[in-house]
């Protein structure tokens, strides 16, 4: 079986825009205070493009031959941008027609001849699962095409036009819901648009196919395939996505652990919280002022260091990068550099937080351990965690500052060095 997948992604995404100044108030702002008239297809889910994660849950179905994405001519510059992310074999952009089934014609025209198939899937339902492709490719054999479904749960009514009279409930029993991903035979499918004068207006490719006849079969799923068509279909996703990817392990067909491996494989979505851990050791030496913290503490002795050697803030931003998976500070902050001489911690911990914020996380908890032998930290501590509290921008009750002797032993025990530990949560930045 040879596919050539097309996506169409050249709609104007109206719906979504006007749902941007009316109704949806709420996620609108939230959505444009970051990213403000783009193609929806552009707005990030789980902390990538809406059309890259749709890309993604394609990438590794080994069926599929070829991409071909029509777009607005706007969304060029987006794509050539994200050209390194998308994986998926053989992609093509091409600019889409008019109306959907225009720019899934135009795609069709670029499709290698080669191919048996045309599986057609909308650039806004990011969250297909790659079981539900390959069910969709399994059950095509001995039919002209294949969609896939869901049952139609809600009560249908149906109602006389003008004044809303019920004339009838409709029975729900043989209703299913067209979604995509929807393939088809490709000598059909041109079959279909050569023979359907009014092909242009088919809001699906199965109508299509059945326009001429052919046959066309459902396969139904109970998973959550939207189309994201306004800015709350959007906010939805994140919020399923942030719970699914925070409660693995807990074991519904799609939330679990086995979810999150298949979406591993489908799409790459990464949990919504991370965990780091850091560590530091400093030497400590007559005439050296002792900063813990971001502040200074009363001590014949100080850490030696290339910066003020805060070993606390040096380990809780360690734990810092860890979590983003950013290196160590020592790649950041080298100590052969001069114009990192003394520099101060508070300083490069702001860095951190930046870079994390940069690629969307944000700490809301840290635990640390000190360990010293003297002076006591008995009465520092509530400043030290104040000061660390605010230099992370967390309210105290989430910032954890304990303080250990070694009894005596080794470096630490000897009173020739200082050691901290942090541990530092991190969640995701919504929208
Ligand atoms: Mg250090």
């Amino acid at each position: 079986m040879r596919v050539s997948l097309i996506i169409p992604a050249a709609g104007l995404g109206s719906r979504f825009q006007q749902s941007l100044k009316n109704s949806d108030k709420a996620e609108a702002l939230r959505c444009l205070n970051k990213q403000a008239s783009r193609s929806k297809l552009s707005y990030e889910l789980d902390g990538e493009p809406v059309l890259l994660k749709t890309l993604r849950a394609f990438s590794k179905v080994p069926e599929i031959r070829e991409t071909v994405i029509a777009i607005t001519p706007a969304m060029r510059p987006e794509l050539k941008k994200w050209a390194a992310e998308i994986k998926n074999p053989g992609v093509r952009w091409i600019l889409g027609g008019k109306t959907r089934a225009g720019s899934v014609l135009n795609a069709l025209k670029k499709t290698s001849p080669a191919s048996d198939w045309i599986m057609v899937h909308d650039g806004a339902r990011p969250l297909v699962t790659f079981d539900s492709i390959k069910q969709v490719l399994k059950a095509a054999k001995d039919w002209d095409g294949v969609i896939l479904a869901r049952k139609v749960v809600p009560t249908i009514k149906k109602v006389m036009a003008g004044n809303g009279h019920i004339l009838e409930t409709v029975d729900r029993e043989p209703l299913y819901e067209a979604e995509t991903p929807q393939l088809v035979r490709r000598e059909v499918l041109l079959k279909a648009y050569k023979q359907n004068p009014k092909a242009l207006e088919a809001t699906d490719e199965a109508g299509l196919l059945e326009a001429v006849g052919a046959r066309v079969r459902v396969v139904a799923h109970n998973g959550w395939n939207p189309k994201l068509t306004t800015a709350t279909d959007l906010a939805l996703a994140e919020a399923v996505l942030c719970r699914e990817n925070t409660h693995l392990g807990l074991g519904t067909r799609d939330s679990g652990l086995e979810g999150y491996k298949a979406r591993g494989e489908g799409r790459g979505a990464s949990p919504a919280l991370r965990f780091g851990i850091g560590f530091d050791t400093h030497r400590l030496v007559k005439g050296r002022k002792f900063y813990l913290g971001g502040i200074v503490i009363p001590s014949p002795k100080g850490a030696l260091g290339h910066s003020d050697g805060d070993a606390l803030l040096h380990a809780i931003a360690d734990a810092i990068l860890g979590a983003i998976g950013a290196g160590d500070i020592g790649e950041w902050f080298s100590d052969r550099d001069p114009k990192f001489k003394n520099i101060r911690s508070t300083k490069i911990l702001r860095t951190v937080l930046d870079e994390a914020k940069r690629r969307g996380w944000k700490p809301y908890h840290v635990d640390t351990n000190i360990i010293l032998e003297t002076p006591k930290l008995y009465t520092h501590k509530p400043r030290i965690r104040a000061n660390v509290a605010k230099c992370l921008g967390l309210p105290e009750k989430d910032v954890s500052i304990k303080a250990r002797t070694r009894e005596g032993l080794g470096p630490e025990g000897e009173g020739l060095a200082v050691t901290c530990e942090a541990v530092v949560s991190m969640k995701k930045v919504a929208l």
